[in-house]
């Protein structure tokens, strides 16, 4: 049995998805600005694929600009709000402490080009509150950028109230909802969104496609020159079998949203309430306002990466949701962002699962991860100390 338990990292195409992108590869190949009828053919299925996403998130087809991915849309909608508000004089951004990189690394780029940042502490509750937001905004704030929902630790942000802030005091808000899109309900002129970000495999569509929607009005810098596609925003020949499967993903999501997200929180639900039977390990996230997939632990005295490599070999496929996985002894920022101390930070894991999951694979799972977790500890020195009273526990 191999569970694949990382579906905030990416997640398997579904059926529907490759079955509508498969066209594109073979009969529909024409480029969607050729004037004659195979381009037009092609234009066409661009075009109702923008109509499909504009109508899951509640926008209009125009607002809808396609990028290669969700790293892409973050950049474009924070550069844009950013290089647009410093034309009249406004160099102030809010954002929190705990965003996806694709958003924190635009943003230090930004201060070094002389903006300045605002990061909401995340410590208290995981989370952050709409009276955060309108605390910190000030006469020359020219952006607030906060994630849907935060892709370690699976806390969902109250969007919809930060929305109502942000309206109230006109500053133009965005949001990275890569994680939401799909597994939570948005409704970007409901919620007050002016900008939001979404990418195609993290709802069982394919990678290297994504979608900014950009709040008609709004302008737009062009992180991409070249052509007039994307209504001149995003030069570049579209990627139409890519685009064509993402909108077919997002729509199948959206549709069956209800059911699929009641079977994962209950696979959740299921996972947090055995694995808090472990010893000395803490939830990380927002207890109550939670991604319907994520689970998210630190355990004392134990390495994270150890942890998934044991885990791996028992046929489970985790994430520490940390920095660790790629080569770097940095714990994650997001974990340290909530407040926990770099050695707990260490020892984290993170299990996200989807609608294609089973209630058998959790069962495997919460078998496998205690054993896992008391074998490392035998083995560590730190938990030696902790034993024998030479060290105090954290948690
Ligand atoms: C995955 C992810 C991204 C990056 O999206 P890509 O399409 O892989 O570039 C951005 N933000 C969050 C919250 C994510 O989970």
């Amino acid at each position: 049995m191999y569970i694949y338990a990382d579906n905030a990292a990416t997640t398997k195409m579904s059926d529907v998805a490759i079955q509508a992108m498969l066209p594109y590869f073979t009969e529909v190949f024409g480029n969607p600005s050729s004037l004659h009828s195979a381009g037009q053919e092609a234009k066409e299925a661009l075009e109702a694929a923008r109509a499909t996403v504009a109508r899951c998130i509640g926008c209009e087809p125009r607002e809808i600009y396609f990028t290669s991915g969700g790293s892409e849309a973050d950049n474009q909608a924070i550069r844009s709000a950013a290089y647009f508000g410093a034309r009249k004089g406004k160099k102030h951004i809010i954002s929190t402490a705990f965003e996806h990189h694709a958003v924190l690394h635009t943003l230090q780029k930004l201060e070094k080009e002389g903006f300045e940042v605002t990061y909401l502490d995340v410590s208290q509750g995981h989370n952050i509150t709409a009276r955060q937001v309108a605390d910190a905004i000030r006469e020359d704030t020219c952006l607030v950028t906060v994630m849907y929902a935060n892709n370690e630790i699976g806390s969902v942000l109250p969007i919809a109230e930060i929305g109502t802030v942000c309206k109230a005091k006109g500053v133009p808000f965005h949001t990275d909802a890569v994680q939401a899109a799909g597994h939570l309900h948005i409704d970007v002129k409901q919620q007050n969104i002016d900008m939001l970000s979404l990418s195609g495999h993290k709802f069982h569509g394919p990678k290297g496609v994504g979608a900014l929607y950009c709040r008609r009005g709004l302008p737009l810098v062009n992180v991409i020159e070249g052509g007039a596609q994307e209504r001149g925003k995003r030069a570049g020949t579209e990627n139409l079998p890519a685009i064509c499967g993402m909108a077919a993903a997002l729509q199948d999501a959206c549709e069956h949203m209800e059911e699929n997200m009641a079977r994962v929180r209950q696979m959740r639900d299921y996972l947090i309430a055995e694995l808090s039977k472990i010893p000395h390990c803490a939830l990380n996230g927002d207890p109550a306002n939670r991604l319907p997939g994520n689970v998210s632990f630190c355990f004392e005295g134990i390495e994270g990466e150890s942890l998934l490599l044991l885990l791996d070999m028992k046929g489970v496929a985790a994430s520490s949701g940390s920095a660790c996985t790629s080569g770097s002894l940095d714990p994650s920022h997001v974990l340290l962002a909530i407040g926990r101390v770099h050695d707990v930070a260490h020892g984290s894991l993170r299990l996200s699962v989807c609608e294609y999951n089973t209630m058998e694979e959790m069962e495997h799972i919460v078998k496998a991860v205690p054993e896992v977790v008391a074998y490392l500890r035998n083995m560590s020195p730190v938990w030696k100390d902790l034993l024998a009273g030479r060290r105090e526990y954290i948690l």
